[in-house]
Parts: structure tokens; C-alpha cells; sequence
């Protein structure tokens, strides 16, 4: 196909970026399993299927494309896979929404399919935004974690670990949301600061001081530090629980903060981690004051039945009327949250799953694996390092992968399904052998669900083609993109399962994205009114200028503010180059252009320039610095080929000869390699015009590896360049227009210099070179005063200093002494009192002087 010619004036982006959504086709993205090319397989995030793809997604999915199409072009097999977490509470809490239920209102299968309809028509809305905003993904390898075929992944994971001596149950204390109504894993817990009250009271006589009275029904025990003298007495004593009567003993224990409240605390099971400890070290009893929940158990007496604020509120009430309480302040303090739902979490003791977290074997798989920034290693290892309790995978939900075991009811043994078995949800089947320990048929199911984190930790287990058994064919994956928010969760969870079921690190690489905050530099919000949907930007400036935005936003790990000003600029630039493509393509035709073609100077600078730029642009793909990038292909296209490459050669482009076709191939050559290195960044951009410029498309080609050094060329163009920049300049400040007759000019270069006549058209001049010393005659014409700091100097005598000045020679006004004689008085010169205004002439002719840098111009201007 011959290159079409006919280029419309305006960059229509909408039109443009339509036609080639339409046009491509989802095939040439497929992963290739019997490619001979070397393999680049991205363990992608699955997203959650909100319906709405956020501006914080839509940013790391700009890097995994940038990458994907970056290695598709450097030769690499690539498979950039689209997954969708989908289980979890967010989609149960909607469907209750919608239906106007609660999950106990209709049966747990219904109550999936529900979930299933949700997820299916999110999974589609997001799926359309993917689309529009140009992301090479390999629909050929999408997963769903809802669906069989992928659950029933995790689940071999689980009988797996399970036989491996990884996953146990047990009775422990776990983070509870009784919001939820579900236990949650530490990594689910954050921390805020909030407002409470501290309480206090007598208890048996001792001042204790709690910001959880209602807890007083589960005190176990009252801890003192064992040099606080003030509780000396009571070493080796018990007391007697005040309204719930229990008998606990004092304990010496150096954790205790003396200067805390009273210096006494109680110890409750369980009122924060704290007390897990002393429980466990001091083997106290268990007592649970707190159901599922959240509402007060029989222990609590007459309390039962309460939710913990009533209860508080009823025992300090109940201390006021007993003469106990002693009184009640507002401290502010570190409350461990839920993360879906922000409702303090509670620690309940609780039969639970977990997953043994083996310190080492983490740290050293992490330790493998490269770090892109190097420093979010540490996020990892820092959490690692603080890890002290198993990760809890058990949840009491429904909208999960079901956990795949039975209860023989005659003996209690637990029975698993065999790998045939799966995918299995052992409510609603039966296993197919009797239990081997009794020969029982009754069998109890399971009914806990397991952690949304292990389906998604799988990912890349699923992604390289695991079949339940060692090593996946794929495996490890190179690259894993993520979000710095995720580390102890999704990138730990990994961690721990590939060392787990293959022995091995996951990936090569972890690239970890910033977040992106509103215009008012908060985070996103919807309580802040600062949320930007991509659509919108993509409605008004176009897939590209968005993409072009996530690529110059920020140093990739770092978080981005999001400002529409940078996605204006971005579509600037777009202009920008479609003008310079606009201006080049009728001028190079459609000859086939080699290197041997460029014989001109200026020519040869552009190439050499050009070379600098592939190797520059290629060294910050391969570190990931798209800003980097980006902004060399920038720089390269607005300030050296347009504002002084194009404007340099202009004329010589519209005469004839051996120069027009020296430069045509120049810009051939030129355009070729830009749209090539700009088409990840903007593929339907680098699309739209390399088809002008090839009549095909640019993803298909590989990425420019275009060496050209030419050391001579380069010291003279650059000399040459800034010499006609700097007389364009003069021409303005002068009050000419560019394009006026400059008349003659002589330059004085220290080293020959040969332009081929380009500074004469790009000037409308007659220009000499000369490599030698100019011979001008410099006379001193005047001199220029600065009263700003003759006056303040000299105040009544600054007449008679400025006489004084017009007397020194000449080369005195040039470097001027340090002192000058005042009526027979030595006075010091002050700096910037003064400066000299010279005229030149050459051979007796009046000349004007331009200084560009160390190189001298004269202009004899038109006669
Ligand atoms: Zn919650
Ligand atoms: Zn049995």
C-alpha cells in the first residue's frame, strides 16, 4: 500500500483513536506457547470488579503497557494477561444492596449467583474501559477467580499446603471485623488515630485506668510494673473483679507502662494484642465477652445481649452509682481497623484456618527477586520482620472459594477431597469414599470460606500454566507490576505460596506503581469530591494524552497528583508533532532512505543527535523510567528536529539538488525511529502517522536500533544551531521579521565551519565563515550608567564620579579598576556601577557585533 498523502490539518483524536481501536485486532497480542522468541510473561492485578476501573489502575496498567509493547518490539514473546479478583465482601455488601436482602435471606447458592450476575456485568463495564484506553492485553489469557477453573486452582493449593504441613486449624486469637462478621489476616488491618474516653475506677481498691470498661466481665488478670512502688503491696496478690466477682492475680511485668494512666492495667481476653501475649506467657484462662457479633456473651451477666457501646456506657454508669468511679478523660489513640469497613476490629479467640509463615524462606525468595524501586524491598521485609502471627485464611462469608473439607460426624476426623475431586463446594456434595478412619458416611461440611488473598496470591501460578503439581511450564514469571499499597498483602502472599508449591520466587521482577492523588494533592475520595474517572480524560484529550500524562506524571514508585494542566500539555505536544509530521511528509515522498544519503552537515548533526536519543530513550525503557523517556522523545521532537533542525534546513528542503535529498533522508530516517520509540507511549498517535509515513503499522515493527556517531558533525551542528538561534533572536529583539533580509554577515569560529549554505536560507543573509581572530576596531561609543547603585554610592558626587568614568581609556571601561581618583581622593569602584557600550568597524566600515557564546558575528545589514 502506498502511503496516503492526503493529512488532514487537525489531529482529530477522537476519530483517529476510534478508527484504530476498530482496526486492530485482539490476536496480535497473543501469547505465542510455541513461539521460539524469548518469553516476557506479566503476572498482571487481577482488579476488583467495582465496575469502575480507577485512575489509580488505569495508571499501572499505562506502565504494563508501555512495557508489554516496549518487549513485543525488542523481539519478546510477551503475555500480558487480564485477571479478575472477584471474591469478597464489596460484591455481597452490593448485592444485599440491590436486592434489598441480607445474605441470610435466600439460600448460599442463590446468594452466589447473585454475586456471579454482579461481577459478570462489572467484569464488563471494566473490560470497555481497558479497551478504550489502548491496552495491548492478551484477552486470550484472561481469568476469572469466581469461575471453576480457576477456584478450583486454589483449592489444589490448598489440599497441597494442607499435606504439606503449611495450612492447620486451630482454636487462636485472630482479628475479628463483627462488622463483617468475618476474621480477617493482620495485613487487613490499619491503623488510625481516633478519639476515645479513658476510664478511671477502683478496682478492689487499686486505681486502674481503661479505655474498655466492658471488658471488665473478661479481665483474667491486672499487670503492674515491678519497680512501681506505689503497687508494691500488692506483689504476689490477687483481686476480686468489681460487678463480675472473678478472682485474678497481680502480676510484675516490665511491659507495663508506670507512667500510663494509674500505672495498674488489666489484662482482658482480649483487649488488643498485648494481652495475647501476657495470655500466652502467663497462661491465663480465656474468657469471651464478646460474640461474632460484636454484643456481649452470657459472662457479661446482666450486660448480655448488649453491643459493646451500650455495654460500655452501662458499666460506667453502673461504677458511677457504686462510688467507684474515679473519672473519665478524651485521649486520642492508635485503633487497629478493618480495612473494607473501617469498624475497630475486636480479637476473638476463634477455631480458624491458617497458613504457617515461614520468616526465611520470604525473606530469602524476596531477596531474588529485583526491586524496581530498590527501597520497596524493604516495605516487604519491614512487615515480614513484624509478621508474628500466622496468616488466618479462614473468613465466614459466602462469595468465596469454598474451603474443601468435611467432618466425619461420627468421629470428627477430617476428610479431604482427592485432586480429582476439585472444584468442590462441600455444602452441596458429599465425599465420595466413607471416612477411613470409621467408615462413617454422615459428614459435617465446611462451611468457612477462604481469604479473597488466596485466590489472587496464585495469580501467577495460574498465569504460567500450573496444574496443581510443582512447577509451572512458565515459571517464574518476569515481571510483576503492582501497587506500593498491596506489598504485605498481595506481593507477600505471593511470595509465600510460590516458595510453598514450587520452591521458587515468583517473579524476576516487582515493579511497584505509585498511587494517584487529587488535584488537591489528597488521596482520591468520594468524601472529597477530588475523584477524576480516566474516561472523563479520555473524553475530552484522548487515550493517548492520558497515557502520555501516567508516563510524565512521576518517577515510576512514586505517587502522582493528578493535574489536568499536565494532560493539556500532553495533547500539545501531540499537535505538535502532527504538525511536524504534517510538515515532513510531502517533503521526503516516498523514496527508500539509507544512511550513505545524509551527506549534509546539518544533516549528519541531527542523525548523530538522533542516535543519542535511541540510546538515551532505550537505556530509561530498560530501567522503567518512563518520565525519563518520555521526556527525551520530547525534547528530541520539540526543541532539536522542529525548533532547530526543521528551521535550519527549511530552505534547502524547498530547492533542488543533492542537499534537499541529503535532508529528506535525514528526516526519513529521523521520523521513522521517533514514531517507533513514541508508539508505546502513544499507540494510536504513532499509528495513525506511521501508516502516512509506511502504509504500516508501527507495532508491528521492532524498536530502532540506530547507531550513528559523527563526532565532527556533532561539535558543528551544535555551533551551528546556536549560532542561527541566536541571530534569529537578534532579528527579533530588533523589531525584524524571521524571514527579513539580514543583509552580510561574517562569523568568527575558533574551528573551520561549513554549513552548506544552510545558515544563509534559514537567515535570509549573505554569510562568510571565518576561522580566524576578528579584525575589528572597537571604540568605546558611550558608557551606560547604573544609578540603582551610583546613587546610593556616591550620592551628591555621583556627576562629578560619572565624569570621572568617561575619562578612563577604554580597556579601563571593559575591566574596570578597583578604585578611581575623586578630586585627588582614591574611591572604590562598586561593582556593576557602570558598563561600556562599544561600536565596531572592520576596515573603517561600521559593523554590527553579535556574540553567540564565544563565536563573533558582524552584520553589515542590507544596503
Ligand atoms: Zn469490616
Ligand atoms: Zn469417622
Amino acid at each position: 500500500m502506498a502511503p496516503a498523502r492526503d493529512i488532514p490539518k487537525h489531529y482529530d483524536f477522537a476519530e483517529v483513536e476510534a478508527r484504530w481501536q476498530r482496526t486492530w485486532r485482539d490476536e496480535e497480542h497473543h501469547f505465542d506457547r510455541r513461539s521460539p522468541k524469548p518469553r516476557y510473561v506479566i503476572d498482571t492485578p487481577p482488579p476488583y470488579p467495582t465496575g469502575n476501573f480507577h485512575i489509580g489502575n488505569a495508571l499501572n496498567w499505562c506502565y504494563i503497557d508501555f512495557i508489554a509493547r516496549y518487549k513485543r518490539m525488542q523481539g519478546y514473546n510477551v503475555m500480558f494477561p487480564q485477571g479478575w479478583d472477584c471474591h469478597g465482601l464489596p460484591t455481597e455488601v452490593k448485592v444485599e444492596e440491590i436486592h434489598g436482602i441480607t445474605k441470610n435471606d435466600v439460600s448460599r447458592e442463590e446468594f452466589r449467583r447473585m454475586c456471579r450476575e454482579l461481577t459478570e456485568k462489572n467484569i464488563g463495564l471494566m473490560r470497555t474501559t481497558l479497551r478504550r484506553l489502548g491496552f495491548s492485553i492478551d484477552w486470550s489469557n484472561e481469568y476469572i477467580t469466581m469461575l471453576p477453573s480457576y477456584f478450583g486452582k486454589t483449592q489444589k493449593s490448598f489440599l497441597r499446603m494442607f499435606h504439606d504441613g503449611y495450612i492447620y486449624q486451630a482454636e487462636h486469637p485472630v482479628n475479628f471485623c463483627i462488622r463483617c462478621e468475618t476474621a480477617i489476616a493482620f495485613a487487613e488491618v490499619t491503623y488510625q488515630e481516633r478519639e476515645t474516653t479513658l476510664t478511671t475506677f477502683l478496682f478492689d481498691g487499686v486505681e486502674i485506668a481503661t479505655t474498655r470498661p466492658e471488658l471488665l466481665a473478661a479481665c483474667v488478670a491486672v499487670a503492674v510494673h515491678p519497680e512501681d512502688e506505689r503497687f508494691s503491696r500488692l506483689h504476689g496478690k490477687e483481686l476480686t473483679v468489681p460487678f463480675f466477682g472473678q478472682r485474678v492475680p497481680v502480676l510484675q511485668d516490665p511491659v507495663v507502662d508506670p507512667t500510663f494512666g494509674t500505672g495498674a492495667v488489666m489484662i482482658c481476653t482480649f483487649g488488643d494484642k498485648q494481652d495475647v501475649h501476657w495470655w500466652k506467657e502467663y497462661n491465663l484462662p480465656l474468657r469471651k465477652a464478646i460474640d461474632r457479633r460484636g454484643r456481649m456473651t452470657a459472662i457479661a451477666g446482666k450486660y448480655e445481649g448488649m453491643v459493646i457501646g451500650e455495654a460500655r456506657k452501662a458499666i460506667v454508669a453502673d461504677m458511677a452509682s457504686a462510688g467507684i468511679l474515679r473519672g473519665e478523660k478524651r485521649i486520642t489513640q492508635r485503633v487497629g481497623t478493618c480495612w473494607r469497613c473501617k469498624t475497630p476490629i475486636e480479637i476473638l479467640s476463634e477455631r480458624q484456618w491458617f497458613i504457617k509463615v515461614k520468616h526465611d524462606e520470604i525473606l530469602k525468595a524476596a531477596r531474588e527477586v529485583t526491586w524496581i524501586p530498590e527501597h520497596m524491598r524493604t516495605r516487604l521485609e519491614n512487615w515480614v520482620a513484624q509478621m508474628e502471627w500466622d496468616w488466618c485464611i479462614s473468613r465466614q462469608r459466602i462469595f468465596a472459594t469454598p474451603i474443601p473439607v468435611w467432618f466425619c460426624d461420627a468421629c470428627g476426623e477430617m476428610v479431604l477431597p482427592t485432586p480429582e475431586e476439585i472444584p468442590v463446594d462441600p455444602t452441596l456434595t458429599r465425599p465420595k469414599a466413607p471416612c477411613p478412619k470409621c467408615g462413617g458416611t454422615r459428614f459435617t461440611p465446611e462451611e468457612d470460606v477462604l481469604d479473597t488473598w488466596m485466590d489472587s496470591s496464585i495469580s501467577v501460578l495460574h498465569v504460567t500454566g500450573w496444574d496443581g503439581k510443582g512447577a509451572p511450564p512458565l515459571f517464574p514469571a518476569q515481571l510483576r507490576p503492582q501497587g506500593h499499597d498491596i506489598i504485605r498483602t498481595w506481593a507477600c502472599y505471593t511470595i509465600l505460596r510460590s516458595v510453598a508449591l514450587t520452591g521458587g520466587k515468583p517473579w524476576d521482577s516487582i515493579l511497584v506503581n505509585g498511587m494517584v492523588l487529587g488535584e488537591d494533592g489528597f488521596k482520591m475520595s468520594k468524601s472529597r469530591g477530588n475523584i477524576i474517572q480516566p474516561e472523563e480524560i479520555v473524553v475530552k484529550h484522548g487515550a493517548d494524552a492520558f497515557r502520555q500524562w501516567s508516563a510524565s506524571g512521576a518517577a515510576t514508585g512514586s505517587d502522582i497528583m493528578f493535574n489536568w494542566n499536565d494532560v493539556v500539555a500532553a495533547s500539545r505536544l501531540q499537535t505538535k508533532l502532527w504538525n511536524i509530521v504534517r510538515f515532513i511528509l510531502p517533503k521526503i515522498g516516498d523514496r527508500a532512505c539509507t544512511v550513505e544519503m545524509v551527506t549534509a552537515p546539518a544533516d549528519r548533526w541531527l542523525l548523530d543527535r538522533l542516535s543519542g536519543t535511541v540510546a538515551a530513550v532505550t537505556a530509561a525503557m530498560d530501567a522503567y523510567a518512563f518520565d525519563q523517556a518520555l521526556k527525551a522523545l520530547r525534547e528530541f521532537a520539540w526543541d532539536i528536529l522542529a525548533d532547530e533542525y526543521i528551521e535550519l534546513v527549511k530552505g534547502r528542503l524547498y530547492s533542488e539538488g543533492e542537499g534537499r535529498e541529503s535532508a529528506a533522508a535525514a528526516l526519513s530516517i529521523t521520523l521513522d525511529a521517533l514514531l517507533r520509540m513514541l508508539a508505546p507511549f502513544l499507540p494510536h498517535f504513532a499509528e495513525e502517522c506511521y501508516h502516512q509515513l509506511k502504509g504500516r503499522s508501527v507495532h508491528r515493527e521492532a524498536w530502532p536500533r540506530f547507531e550513528y556517531r559523527d563526532a565532527a558533525a556533532r561539535e558543528q551542528g551544535d555551533l551551528l544551531v546556536r549560532i542561527v538561534s541566536g541571530l534569529r533572536t537578534w532579528k527579533h529583539d530588533h523589531g525584524m521579521a524571521l524571514n527579513a533580509p539580514l543583509g552580510r554577515l561574517t562569523v568568527y569560529t575558533k574551528v573551520p565551519l561549513e554549513d552548506g549554505g544552510d545558515a544563509a536560507r534559514a537567515l535570509n543573509a549573505t554569510v562568510s565563515w571565518r576561522a580566524e581572530e576578528p579584525r575589528l576596531e572597537k571604540r568605546a561609543a558611550d558608557v551606560k550608567f547604573n544609578m540603582g547603585v551610583i546613587g546610593p554610592a556616591f550620592k551628591g558626587r555621583a556627576r562629578e564620579f560619572m565624569d570621572a568614568v568617561r575619562k578612563l581609556p577604554p580597556e579601563s571601561l571593559e575591566n574596570p579598576p578597583a578604585t578611581i581618583l575623586l578630586g585627588g581622593e582614591e574611591v572604590p569602584i562598586p561593582p556593576g556601577a557602570f558598563s561600556p557600550a562599544f561600536t565596531y568597524a572592520i576596515g573603517g566600515k561600521d559593523v554590527e557585533v553579535v556574540t553567540v557564546g564565544d563565536v563573533i558575528v558582524s552584520v553589515e545589514r542590507g544596503s
